[in-house]
């Protein structure tokens, strides 16, 4: 790999992957993809519409028997030879989610690690698919439990992870022996289209996996949703997003899996490690700047540490570069589009209205492209609109509690319930924080938990 964009971005597939072949949309329309350091068109992708979509579920539907007979180890093994091609194109697929999403390259580089490992887990995982053995609560009988492939899968991605979310679907769908159609973001098609065409080169064969990319979301994915061949519909994006999909997957009463929105709180007690609670508060917050579904959104901190937190994470803040991922130096890449600076502004505003107060930052960056400062407030109020809403930006939101009831109450007063964070040297309070927060996972003492 040469390194330069162009180049690079010249050799990335642009068409819909259809049984096999690379194909023009069949209005032949496109459309463009650009980059958020510079707010300039990159490249142009095919624009998919209901029939190319049910075009690539037909190739799906007619690949599906002789994938699911496909020996498992089969399976493993281009799974695995997927992920060998990843590291040997770690450098190319790190610069090109840089180029189309913002992110630092170094952080790039790690979603390389982190999107790889789903191909790693999975290909390991292929060839253990068990089943259950029992006796009949009857004593008259055996029961016996055998898993199947459900069938064609549609799959559809967003754009802040453009390659770990992707990996992390097909590779689990391709290792069951399921078929797949794969719907990037409209904002970042690119890693997808490069990631299937490495799944090509590593011998997925035709029609298992087919990629469509449109910027007609809703319309194009209606007629896969509607079709009763589709099994299953696996989604990650945002909860209104999710709930609408939901709603359409019962029509058809779709097998679903859903991994939708965040609003992560951090808890800092006074017992914790500063330095540490630090660390672990910027990367939870500034890692992907803010862009994550993981990301720590409330940052609930004991009175008593409160101004020392504030003050300390105003000067981490200060010190982030903030510029064009591909600029060794950036650690604050560009917000993925224009939309997203005004919704981060709004927030910071209305919280400024009622009374945060803005340690640091507060401001977009005028420049081209979509950035936004590094941002810490403190003492925001509950009825700030940011504690309830996903932020999706650089902006530290800190409220204070006075005992572990109140910071309980205020870290599970929300509908959300993905992840939170706590920091205290209490291994006692990091186990009844454990049972009392109302979270899937909690990071105790760490501020990344996202593994495959
Ligand atoms: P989004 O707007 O919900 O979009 C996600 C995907 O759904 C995109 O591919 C989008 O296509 C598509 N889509 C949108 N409307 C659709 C419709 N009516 N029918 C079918 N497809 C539709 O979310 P996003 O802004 O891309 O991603 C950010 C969200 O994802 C955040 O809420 C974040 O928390 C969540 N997320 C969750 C996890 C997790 O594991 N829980 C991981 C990462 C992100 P277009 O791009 O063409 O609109």
């Amino acid at each position: 790999m040469s390194g330069d964009p162009a180049e690079l971005i010249a050799g990335v597939p642009s068409r819909l992957l259809i049984g096999g072949t690379w194909t023009d949309a069949a209005q032949g329309r496109t459309f463009a993809v650009e980059n958020p350091a510079t707010a300039r068109k990159i490249a142009s992708v095919a624009d998919a519409d209901a029939s190319d979509a049910s075009a690539a579920l037909d190739a799906a539907v007619a690949a599906a028997d002789h994938w699911a007979a496909t020996p498992p180890r089969q399976r493993a093994e281009i799974l695995r030879t997927a992920f060998d091609l990843l590291q040997d194109r770690r450098d190319d697929f790190a610069l090109l989610m840089t180029l189309e999403m913002g992110k630092p390259l170094a952080e790039s580089d790690a979603e390389v690690t982190y999107g790889g490992e789903f191909l790693r887990w999975f290909s390991e995982e292929a060839v253990r698919i068990t089943g259950r053995y029992g006796v009949n609560p009857e004593g008259t009988g055996r029961t016996i439990v055998t898993r199947h492939p459900v069938g064609p899968c549609y799959l559809i991605t967003p754009w802040n992870f453009p390659l770990a979310m992707a990996t992390r679907k097909i590779a689990p769908a391709l290792a069951a022996g399921c078929t797949v159609v794969v719907k990037p973001a409209e904002l970042t098609p690119l890693t997808t289209l490069y990631l299937a065409q490495l799944m090509i080169d590593a011998g997925v064969p035709d029609g298992v996996l087919n990629v469509i990319t449109t910027s007609a979301a809703k319309q194009t994915s209606a007629s896969i949703l509607t079709d009763p061949r589709l099994r299953k519909l696996s989604f990650t994006g945002s909860t209104p997003v999710g709930i609408s999909l939901l709603k359409q997957a019962a029509d058809q009463v779709l097998r679903t899996s859903m991994e939708l929105g965040g609003n992560a709180p951090f808890l800092v007690f006074d017992d914790a490690d500063l330095d540490e609670a630090v660390a672990g508060a910027m990367l939870a917050k500034f890692r992907n700047m803010g862009e994550a579904c993981t990301a720590a959104n409330r940052f609930l901190v004991q009175e008593s540490v409160t101004e020392k937190f504030a003050r300390r994470m105003a000067d981490r803040a200060q010190e982030l570069k903030v510029g064009d991922g591909t600029e060794p130096e950036t650690r604050i890449g560009p917000l993925i589009e224009a939309k997203a600076i005004r919704k981060v502004q709004d927030l910071v505003n209305d919280a400024r209205t009622r009374g945060a107060r803005v340690v640091t930052g507060g401001e977009t960056l005028d420049r081209a492209g979509y950035f936004y400062q590094p941002t810490v407030l403190r003492d925001v109020p509950a009825e700030a609109h940011l504690t309830s809403t996903e932020i999706f930006g650089p902006v530290v939101a800190i409220t204070p509690f006075s005992d572990e009831d109140e910071a309980v109450r205020l870290a599970n007063d929300t509908p959300y319930g993905l992840v939170s964070y706590v920091y205290t040297k209490s291994l006692a309070r990091g186990q009844r924080m454990m049972e009392r927060l109302e979270t899937g996972m909690m990071g105790l003492n760490t501020g990344v938990i996202s593994n495959a």
